[in-house]
């Protein structure tokens, strides 16, 4: 006998993944240069070579025998304070080191704080589209999930919209931005009408309303878009951060939450949140990673080919009449589905071995996602595939 749930979460993975297992069976069949895979957010550009200076000198030094021993549960303090330094001197933050909590990566910081924050009978609100995983890790947390619609077209924050779904079991809102699977980037006065609201409602409800900002894109946007320092619009926010995409760094596992001191109830949430990732089995994050990630925080990765895939991506499609979502940041695009059945134009592309998926697990059924984190060949051979989906649905377009 085992957990139902979580058998069934075993089982079934998300979309993304079983695309991705099945371009890696294809590319076995067809070879890989045949197979179009923009279904991951796995970057294919390599970190910046200080990542890799880094862990030369670090496992050279003369601290190299110690270098893979346990660290602290928050983390090394010496990486601690680089990477607070690192956040007041790029933000203004005004933080500490014993403000963040070292992690591995985004998806264990959000459970440790919506672990950490949950109450019983809590609830958690989330923006449509979202990362699918949210649901997992709030349901994970044993609180209700409540699912508020980005306005229409423009995909920012509905506030209005947020204000009608709010009652006073929220606990928290988690946002994302730049958003995965959008693109899209809240603009700052977007962020201070929210800002706003949870101040009212907060006060209204007698309790903090907590924004949880989940940022492992937080770096990459395009065209000098601004991504406000979001602790400095709303005090009580805390901050999910990750460089796995900043740095190409996924597979090291490597990010923090950071309880700004100005977050209500300051230090019972930073207990709670390192008590939460205790009670999942953290012990530290990645020791050599940690030193990586004070070194390099701030770093990116060449974001270049990004820009020249979004910029190609976009024009292309919308030239041929797709509707997109011009993206200002991360590496996604969503594309209106030509057919109400989104899932079905997956399905579609994919007897052209060109793979995307729907995002009906992000909640938002009648769209695509593109991830263009590729070489940028594999967008021009792509580019094609696409003009013959058009044809397929007799879309037309200003070129083709
Ligand atoms: N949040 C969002 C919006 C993501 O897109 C991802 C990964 O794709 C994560 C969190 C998890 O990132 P990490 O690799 O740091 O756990």
């Amino acid at each position: 006998m085992v957990s139902e749930t979580m058998r069934q979460l075993g089982a079934n993975g998300s979309p993304m993944r079983v695309l991705f297992e099945y371009g890696k069976k294809r590319a076995a069949e067809i070879g890989a240069e045949n197979v179009l895979d923009l279904s991951l957010g796995n970057p294919s550009v390599p970190p910046p070579a200080r990542v890799n200076d880094v862990i030369r000198e670090e496992l050279s030094g003369s601290m190299a025998d110690s270098i893979h021993g346990y660290t602290s549960a928050p983390g090394d303090i010496e990486a601690r304070l680089r990477i607070a330094d690192s956040l007041n001197r790029r933000f203004g933050a005004g933080c500490e080191a014993d403000d963040l909590f070292l992690t591995c990566g985004a998806a264990p910081a959000l459970c440790a704080c919506l672990r950490g924050l949950c109450c019983p009978g809590d609830a958690f609100m989330v923006i449509t589209p979202y990362f699918s995983e949210y649901k997992v890790f709030i349901h994970g947390a044993g609180a209700e999930v409540i699912e508020v619609p980005a306005a229409e077209k423009t995909f920012l924050l509905d506030v209005d919209a947020v204000g009608r779904a709010l009652t006073p079991s929220v606990k928290g809102v988690i946002i994302n931005s730049p958003n995965n699977p959008s693109g899209v980037v809240y603009p700052r006065e977007n962020l201070e009408a929210l800002a706003a609201l949870l101040r009212r409602k907060g006060a209204e409800y007698g309790a903090p309303i907590y924004l949880i900002s989940d940022e492992p894109y937080r770096e990459i946007v395009y065209d000098g878009v601004e991504v406000p320092w979001v602790p400095s619009v709303y005090e009580n926010t805390l901050v999910c951060y990750s460089y796995s995409k900043s740095v190409s760094l996924p597979g090291e596992r490597i990010g923090y939450v950071l309880v700004p001191p100005g977050a209500a109830d300051h230090d019972a949430v930073f207990q709670a949140v390192a008590g939460a990732a205790r009670a999942i089995g953290h012990v530290n994050a990645p020791a050599l990673f940690q030193r990586v990630a004070a070194a390099c925080d701030g770093l990116t990765s060449d974001l270049t080919q990004y820009a020249v895939n979004r910029d190609r991506l976009y024009r292309s499609l919308t030239g041929m009449g797709f509707e997109c979502v011009k993206p200002d940041g991360t590496f996604y695009m969503m594309v209106k589905s030509p057919e109400p059945d989104a899932a079905a134009f997956s399905r579609r592309a994919m007897e052209l071995d060109l793979l995307f998926p729907d995002t009906g697990s992000f909640a938002c059924p009648g769209y695509v996602r593109i991830a263009y984190c590729v070489p940028v060949e594999r967008v021009e051979k792509a580019i094609p595939r696409f003009a013959k989906l058009a044809a397929m649905y007799g879309l037309r377009g200003k070129t083709q």
